[in-house]
């Protein structure tokens, strides 16, 4: 017998004539995630499903965490792979592999068997009702429940022979790949590394700027981005992060405009900037970690006047969710230890003591005039001047 692993997906099944991208998508996720482990895999696509072989000694846990991090699986399986040499052999397998599994146990069981090579001698209901015999000869113990079984044993019958009984959950969404790409605008704070997560999830690539203020910021708080980014690929594959260096345009501003309007100004000219990147890199929108009401740059009138400046749709898939829930889908993903070292954020430096919190349009469009003269060529140098880090 041989160990495979048999990958269900839900959503991606339904996606009628286009279902063979989202699976070949998924595959190259799949391979791409395994790359590194230790052990040969072969991931394969065969009649409608997805399988990964292990052909080399590997390491079980490592292969499972590393498949439940690949959007678009809904569930993985520890399959047995058998070829077919009679029912008494796969009499012999089903039992080696409920002993491998289970131990001596009392649990309860069903046998559900599939049979799609129509020419094996026996047809489902019969091989449900002899497998189902043999293991109760060969565990005294155990009984059959048809409606609530502790194991749902599966018996496939296709080519091969497939055993499985577990299926551990993924994560559902879809494979990155097949939705596009986007721009995260990614801090060193607990919500912008959630917000490209959840995009990601929907099968989104992500590219990422981060913007930063030497000497006000320092080189561990960038290093801290690069970790996030890293621990986001984790899930979304590799990402290239513009590091921007913003220092002159936040003192550029601080100087000219007045204190209670440089937060909003100052993440106007951070989407500019973002939206430039995006464009050359053909990302479709912008992702923040923005959620209503957080902070004063995130009231309806401050999102308002952010949304203005880009032209790009931006994207916000925390927009209704409290801290706490976001704080949970960080410890989840394992982006919170790294997002709470406290390292200052090039926002907190410049920060007004009483913000606006209902920025008019107008008002913040009037006080941008007063950079009319130098804040292009600004723009310009921050945007020459940007460091490339890809990050796998
Ligand atoms: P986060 O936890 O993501 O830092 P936050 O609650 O601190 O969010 P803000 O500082 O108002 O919120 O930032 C709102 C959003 O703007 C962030 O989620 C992020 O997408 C973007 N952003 C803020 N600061 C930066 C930065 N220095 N570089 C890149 N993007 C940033
Ligand atoms: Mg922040």
């Amino acid at each position: 017998m041989k160990q495979s692993f048999l990958i269900k997906y839900g959503e991606i099944g339904l996606k009628g004539k286009n279902r063979y991208l989202f699976e070949d998508a998924l595959v190259r996720q799949i391979r791409y995630r395994l790359k590194n482990l230790s052990g040969a895999f072969h991931v394969h696509k065969a009649q409608g499903r997805i399988y990964v072989d292990c052909a080399e000694a590997y390491d079980f846990e490592e292969v499972v965490t590393g498949l439940q991090k690949v959007f678009g699986i809904v569930g993985v399986c520890p399959v047995y792979k058998t070829t077919d040499q009679g029912f008494d052999r796969l009499a012999e397998d089903v039992i080696a592999f409920v002993r491998e599994t289970y131990g001596m146990s009392n649990h309860t069981f069903k046998v559900e068997a599939r049979r799609s090579r129509k020419n094996y001698p026996l047809n489902s209901m019969e091989i449900n009702c002899d497998l189902g015999g043999v293991i109760l000869d060969a565990f005294p113990e155990m009984r059959v429940d048809v409606h609530n079984p502790d194991i749902m044993l599966h018996v496939e019958i296709r080519e091969d022979i497939y055993i499985y009984a577990k299926i551990i959950p993924g994560l559902g969404g879809m494979p990155v790949g097949t939705n596009g790409k986007a721009m995260l605008l990614l801090s060193g704070g607990i919500d912008s590394p959630v917000a490209g997560y959840l995009i990601a999830k929907r099968g989104v690539s992500l590219e990422a700027t981060y913007f930063h203020a030497p000497p006000y910021t320092s080189e561990r708080a960038k290093e801290k981005v690069v970790d996030l980014a890293r621990l986001i690929g984790a899930y979304a594959g590799p990402i290239k992060l513009n590091v921007v260096n913003f220092t002159d345009i936040q003192l550029e501003i601080y100087e000219k405009c007045p204190h209670e309007e440089l937060t909003i100004i100052m993440r106007r000219y951070m989407m500019r900037i973002a939206e430039h990147f995006a464009g050359e890199s053909k990302c479709l929108g912008l992702v923040t970690g923005e959620s209503i009401g957080q902070v004063a740059s995130q009231t309806m009138q401050s999102l308002l006047t952010t949304d203005a400046v880009c032209a790009l749709p931006v994207y916000r898939p925390l927009i209704g969710f409290d801290k706490r829930e976001i704080i949970e889908i960080a410890e989840k993903i394992d982006t919170y230890e790294t997002s709470i070292l406290p390292f200052e954020d090039c926002c907190t430096i410049f920060v007004a003591k009483h913000p606006v919190t209902k920025p008019r349009l107008e008002r913040i469009e009037k006080s941008e005039i007063y950079l009319e003269e130098t804040i292009d060529a600004l723009v310009e140098k921050a945007i020459q001047t940007t460091e490339v880090i890809h990050v796998r």
